[in-house]
């Protein structure tokens, strides 16, 4: 399949999970995942007219970023080691993955000497498999708590990964959980401004997650392709 044609169907099938939830199509942002992918793939995506860009490595993300000079905007999903932050902040508009005071610090550390703010997801483990990075729920309320110092870090929402299910059905709960925390969060005015964005579902689970009130998807497998072994 095509690029092109993949853009379409999963264009259609974001669609139709709007239209089952009552939702609204331009609620929801999608995020290329090209991590499996060449520079010259990723440059097809953009020519496609997908401009918001996920990575989880910088290694692989800084060769493309520089080979597409910045093109697009970009979505760093994985996880994020302290030493390698002041590489990300130059390169990515969004993190996904801020699960930890001492990231925090960095961010706001190297953002602040660099005269920028980041957007950044608070990513929970709301599953509670031992395998699933995140906070878990409970702690999430003092933790954005404790961001409000930070001025270069603009806390958007939450991020959250459903385990895989065989029934992309059996991960509801997790992105319910998601949504729920987040309104919580809100009543609670855990934080000045009040958190909007839930960057949940993936190509297994997407479908789930619009329904449950998704505003990022995040698609890589079944958007973009998996590389070279498809083509
Ligand atoms: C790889 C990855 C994705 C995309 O996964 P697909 O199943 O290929 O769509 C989304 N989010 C994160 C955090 C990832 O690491």
């Amino acid at each position: 399949m095509s690029l092109k044609e993949r853009i379409e169907q999963v264009e259609t099938r974001i669609q139709r999970a709007c239209e089952a939830s009552g939702r609204k199509r331009e609620e929801i942002k999608v995020v290329a995942v090209t991590k499996y992918v060449s520079t010259a793939e990723t440059a097809a995506v953009l020519e496609a007219g997908l401009d918001q860009i996920g990575e989880n490595r910088i290694e692989h993300a800084a060769p493309k970023w520089e080979a597409l000079e910045g093109r697009g905007t970009w979505h760093f999903i994985g996880n994020l080691q302290t030493r390698k932050v002041k590489d990300v902040i130059h390169k990515f508009a969004y993190i996904h993955s801020l699960d930890r005071m001492a990231l925090a610090e960095e961010l706001e550390k190297r953002c602040s000497a660099a005269g920028i703010t980041v957007k950044v997801f608070v990513q929970v483990n709301i599953s509670g498999e031992d395998s699933k990075s995140g906070l878990p729920p409970e702690e999430v309320p003092d933790f954005i708590r404790g961001l409000s110092p930070f001025q270069h870090l603009q806390v958007v929402g939450l991020m959250t990964m459903a385990p895989f299910e065989a029934q992309p059905e059996d991960t509801r709960p997790v992105f319910r959980g998601l949504r729920a925390l987040r309104d919580k969060l809100n009543e609670m005015k855990v934080s000045p401004e009040p958190l909007t964005e839930l960057s949940m579902g993936m190509s297994n689970d997407f479908e789930i997650a619009v329904q449950e009130g998704a505003t990022w998807l995040r698609l890589g497998s079944l958007l973009v392709g998996k590389g070279e072994e498809e083509s």
